[in-house]
């Protein structure tokens, strides 16, 4: 089977190497010289990548990325049964547009955003949230499977990224009380690894906690043990925390601790920390 993978990012790079991996002949693509670098074999243009293959997988920064990479150059390209699997984090309006002109070009779409960072995306451990027709995720399945070992089916087309913006917000919401407790906790003279040690055990137990332990020392390998270096960065944690506002809006359901944790990580991702990840916003709180 033949892949092209568009967008060779800290998610993309590693997930394409795991098709590669497992035997899937894949064209990689990224539009920077540094993206491509980053996997062998990448193709001369965009053009190259997509002529003659199966499946087209997408993993770009932002929905108008994707729409620009499918209207521009892809669409137009393909042919047989090609399927088209979006693994970027975008907004559902933007998903279901996609997938009608996928579906009017011939071709199936599904919108299949990740969970789990480059960690995950390395050891092919990823979770998938999945909308989209269901035979067009029985063909794709195997390939899923490669790079994941969650895959969740939402329902139609755009249910996969409703169900991303929803987790995201749990865990903007969560990383912000992670935050705000082991300040206080530090203002009250506690030691924090000790405190550490207790949350993990007990009930205030979470990935972000464990994961992305804010404070320097607890945990090793965590962004803050290694100067905030992402992990997930502070910028796309702020854009999906604005598509679950935007998603809320759409749908009329009051968001206010959602929309405080957007508010939160635009203000801290709009300065020069962006790049840093998530749990940086630490030293923001502390200092309030
Ligand atoms: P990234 O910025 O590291 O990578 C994106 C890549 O896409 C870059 O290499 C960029 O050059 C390339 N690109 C941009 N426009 C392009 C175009 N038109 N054609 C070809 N290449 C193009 O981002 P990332 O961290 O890999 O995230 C990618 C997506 O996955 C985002 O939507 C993000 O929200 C989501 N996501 C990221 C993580 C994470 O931990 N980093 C976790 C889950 C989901």
């Amino acid at each position: 089977m033949k892949v092209a993978f568009i967008g060779l990012g800290t998610m993309g790079a590693p997930m394409a190497r795991r098709l590669q991996e497992d035997g899937y002949e894949v064209a990689g693509w990224d539009v920077t010289e540094s993206g491509r670098q980053r996997f062998t074999p990448c193709a001369v243009s965009l053009m190259e990548a997509v002529s003659g293959v199966d499946v087209v997988i997408t993993m770009l920064p932002n929905g108008s990325d994707v729409a620009s990479v499918y209207k521009d150059q892809v669409l137009s390209r393909l042919d047989g049964e090609a399927v088209l699997i979006d693994c970027s984090t975008i907004d559902v309006e933007t998903t279901r547009m996609l997938s009608k002109l996928t579906e009017s070009a011939g071709f199936q779409m599904l919108d299949a955003p990740v969970s789990g960072g480059a960690e995950a995306a390395a050891t092919g451990s990823l979770s998938f949230m999945v909308g989209g027709r269901e035979g067009t995720l029985s063909k794709a399945r195997p390939l899923l499977e490669t790079m994941g070992s969650n895959i969740m089916y939402f329902g139609g087309a755009g249910s996969g990224q409703a169900a991303k913006a929803c987790h995201n917000m749990i865990c903007g919401i969560t990383a912000l009380g992670v935050c705000e407790a082991f300040a206080l906790a530090d203002a009250l003279g506690l030691d924090s690894g000790k405190f550490f040690n207790l949350c993990r055990g007990a009930a205030a137990q979470s990935w972000i906690l464990e994961n992305r332990c804010p404070v320097p020392g607890p945990v090793p390998e965590a962004p803050s043990s290694n100067n905030y270096a992402p992990g997930f960065a502070a910028r796309l944690m702020a854009k999906d925390l604005g598509l679950a506002q935007q998603a809320a809006k759409a749908s009329g359901q009051e968001t206010p601790f959602g929309a405080e944790a957007s508010r939160r990580f635009f203000e801290f991702a709009d300065g020069n920390k962006g790049d840093l990840d998530f749990s940086a916003i630490y030293e923001t709180i502390r200092s309030c």
